[in-house]
């Protein structure tokens, strides 16, 4: 039994879950261990290993029959999830704004717009990724500025977003934007548009990035892009601003799941490497300064990966889970930045080498404090919560 085979873990998912988690475990140790250093050092696109992502079903866990046919619990997508970031971070990333822009569709769509994309999006024929950050900012959502004026039968949007993760290979865009300017509160004004490629949008340039490499991450450019009245999400205006934050409860899941994958990396690494490693005639684990960094970052992982399946849990209560999500990713990011930069510790000056592993952790940990909301606004988020539940 591994960290991620833990008891609580067995007994919470069936055995077909089980399964699938374990045939994704598989696909990480056989298919990617074995290129992903080639594949982050040259910053190629994962073609083949996203084909077979789709061909696993990965592209549909969260949407059920009758869009799609490997629904699983929020459980078993997180720790999915994490296998593929212990694997790889950017492939767990290539399929985070997919899922929750097919929890939004779920949750908020209307028939005809859940028909319309969902079961292309199960086998991943479609992709689709979410735009919300502006280059004037990301966290202030309520002010964004991309507008959206009706004329006829269609929105026109105007506007720019940045660092639109997957924009490239997306050809379903959830576009959060103002379509009323007068609206008071200011998040009572907007909606989110489901935006198909088309004239009016362009990609910009790929930015240039410390680590999550393989992946796009894009300017967007909306001049006059037309799109029909039936592209907001639901159908009606003005909600968009709360249904895109319940998505981010999933979305903060994902990116809490991104992080313990990379978080077991890491720890697995240096655990290994201290048991081969020797100094002074003997394992270098059994000094007291190493064992004790390797006892910290086990308990590190495995308490960020009891809080991410707590989230999980929770969010399939269908109870309110922003304060749980929030919890998950402010300390399961926090914790793989710690534990990333202690296996460089373990590894002496082969962690500072780009032939180990180890340093593309440390350069992809930092993007989970950041992304799906910074934890600067995680702890915002959950102070407000705790207050307005009257505790924990
Ligand atoms: C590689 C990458 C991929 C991304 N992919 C996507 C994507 O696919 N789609 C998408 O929409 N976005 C994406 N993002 C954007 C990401 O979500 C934003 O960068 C993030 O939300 C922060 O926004 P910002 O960069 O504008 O920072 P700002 O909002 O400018 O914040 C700057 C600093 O101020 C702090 N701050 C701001 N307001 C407060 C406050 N009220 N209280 C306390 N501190 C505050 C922040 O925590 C931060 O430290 C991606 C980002 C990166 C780096």
């Amino acid at each position: 039994m591994t960290l991620t085979e833990t008891p609580a873990t067995a007994c919470e998912l069936s055995p077909e879950e089980q399964s699938i988690v374990e045939v994704v475990r598989d696909f990480v140790d056989r298919e990617v261990k074995p290129v992903v250093r080639d594949l982050e050092h040259s910053n190629t696109y994962p073609e083949e290993l996203i084909e077979q992502m789709k061909r696993l079903g990965i592209f549909g866990l969260a949407i059920p029959e009758p869009y799609g046919d490997v629904h699983v619990s929020t459980p078993c997508y997180a720790l999915v999830t994490e296998e593929l970031a212990r694997g790889w971070m950017s492939l767990a990333g290539a399929m985070g704004g997919h899922t929750v822009v097919a929890k939004l569709l779920l949750a908020f769509g209307t028939e005809e717009q859940r028909q319309k994309y969902l079961p292309r999006m199960a086998t991943g024929a479609l992709r689709a990724t979410m735009a919300l950050t502006e280059p004037r900012g990301g966290s202030d959502l309520a002010h964004l500025s991309t507008s959206a004026v009706r004329d006829g039968d269609d929105w026109v949007i105007n506007g720019e977003k940045t660092w639109i993760t997957n924009a490239r290979r997306s050809d379903l865009i959830a576009l959060l934007c103002r379509t009323d300017s007068t609206a008071m509160p200011p998040h009572t004004g907007i909606s989110i548009l489901l935006t198909d490629k088309g004239p009016g949008l362009t990609i910009g340039k790929d930015l240039p990035k410390l680590g999550y490499k393989g992946v796009e991450s894009c300017e967007l450019f909306l001049d006059n892009c037309r799109v029909p009245a039936d592209a907001v999400l639901g159908g009606a205006p003005g909600h968009g601003f709360a249904q895109m934050m319940k998505g981010l409860e999933v979305g903060r899941i994902q990116v809490a799941a991104r992080a313990t994958g990379v978080a077991k990396a890491a720890f697995d690494d240096a655990l290994a490497y201290a048991q081969q490693r020797e100094s002074f005639g003997k394992p270098i684990w059994q000094h007291q300064s190493v064992g004790n960094l390797l006892a910290d970052m086990g308990t590190q992982y495995s308490a960020a990966h009891q809080l991410l399946l707590y989230a999980a849990r929770t969010l399939d209560s269908g109870r309110r889970c922003d304060l749980e999500a929030g919890m998950a990713k402010l300390f399961a990011s926090e914790a793989a930045m710690e534990i990333a930069v202690n296996a460089i510790r373990v590894h002496g000056g082969y962690g500072y080498s780009t032939e180990f592993d180890v340093e593309r952790y440390f350069r992809d940990a930092p993007l989970m404090i950041v992304g799906e909301g910074t934890n600067e606004i995680q702890r915002n988020v959950i102070a407000r919560q705790l207050v307005a539940r009257g505790g924990l």
